[in-house]
């Protein structure tokens, strides 16, 4: 009841890259750099424990980028001429990779980091893909032409490698789509079947995570745009509650999200940001639990898995510990008075 666990990624520590920064740059490269991962996740595995968390991930210590950390592995992309687009609608500008010919898997793309963190720990682990309805809202195309085209491509690869993760004993694996807070016709029409493709033929548990976004100022100017209540999931829980999927990560913690909004995903378990990512105020666990329990109302304590809002990935490396320990003592609040 309860379990703990975190969106997905957490910050890297400053010897593997530049830190406070989201998206930087390595500051090794060849074996020194691939230690230098490995090491950050173990770092890692340790303070989650450490912390509480039940349900672990490898803090996306591999990865520079959410989404093209996956791309970096894949064929038909160009990623020598990266373009200039706007993505999220139009939120911000990202210079992208274009896809150029048919789409192909080059061997693994996190066969490394998975077995390691397998190896080195006993809890529940989980990880994390992009979206294909993110994926194709963070990539320029001039082959396919069609975006359902391209998700459905992007889809079959990333159920190979989902299925491959799942061999190497990940136990959850979440597909990460910000881009549902925001194409919310998109996400019926063919998002939801789009992700259901990629978690197809799955035993382990799945997950879908979908926020308001890493704390930086467009994401925190976009929501002060949103109005007085956040809606958006009203539209996209109904059909998510009707997919195939087992789990849905959202935020709530000073989120304008009215929290009955919940009720919509009845039949699913719930993972409830209980940590907010935009600010480096770290949380008491009496204000985690408080998260927990207004949740609760909506959400029975067997289906709620107090989590993060987001990725802490742009966080300081301190605050995001003192956060992870916070959401453990917070919950074990919870489970304590559940008790009594
Ligand atoms: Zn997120």
């Amino acid at each position: 009841m309860l379990q703990t666990t975190i969106a997905g990624s957490l910050p890297k520590p400053e010897w593997l890259a530049e830190p406070n920064k989201l998206w930087a740059a390595w500051k090794a490269d060849g074996t020194a750099l691939d230690a230098a991962k490995r090491d950050a996740t173990l770092l890692w595995l340790k303070l989650q424990e450490d912390a509480g968390i039940d349900i672990v991930t490898d803090g996306e210590q591999s990865r520079q980028h959410f989404v093209h950390g996956f791309l970096e592995r894949v064929e038909g992309i160009d990623f020598a001429h990266k373009v200039e687009m706007g993505i999220r609608n139009n939120r911000y500008k990202a210079m992208v990779p274009t896809v150029t010919g048919a789409l192909r898997l080059n061997g693994r793309v996190h066969a490394t980091e998975a077995r390691l963190a397998r190896a080195h720990t006993t809890r529940k682990l989980k990880f994390t893909l992009p979206g294909p309805m993110t994926i194709v809202d963070t990539i320029a195309d001039t082959h396919y032409g069609d975006k359902l085209a391209l998700a459905t491509a992007f889809a079959d690869l990333l159920n190979q490698e989902a299925r491959a993760l799942e061999a190497d004993g990940v136990d959850v694996i979440q597909f990460d789509e910000p881009a549902f807070n925001v194409y919310m016709d998109e996400v019926a029409t063919w998002g939801i079947s789009a992700l259901e493709r990629a978690a197809e033929g799955l035993s382990c548990t799945t997950a879908v995570h979908i926020c308001y976004g890493y704390g930086i100022q467009a994401n925190i100017d976009w929501k002060g745009s949103l109005g007085a209540e956040w809606r958006q999931y009203e539209q996209t829980f109904p059909v998510l509650a009707a997919s195939r999927i087992d789990q849905v990560s959202l935020e709530c913690r000073n989120a304008r999200v009215p929290l009955r909004l919940l009720q919509l995903l009845a039949g699913k378990d719930v993972l409830v940001g209980a940590i907010d990512v935009a600010t480096d105020a770290v949380e008491t666990p009496e204000q985690v639990a408080a998260v927990i329990e207004d949740a609760m109302e909506f959400v029975p304590p067997e289906r709620l898995f107090p989590c993060t809002n987001c990725g802490m990935a742009p966080m300081a490396r301190d605050v995001a510990a003192a956060k992870l320990v916070a959401l453990g003592r917070g919950a074990a609040l919870v489970r304590r008075r559940l008790r009594a």
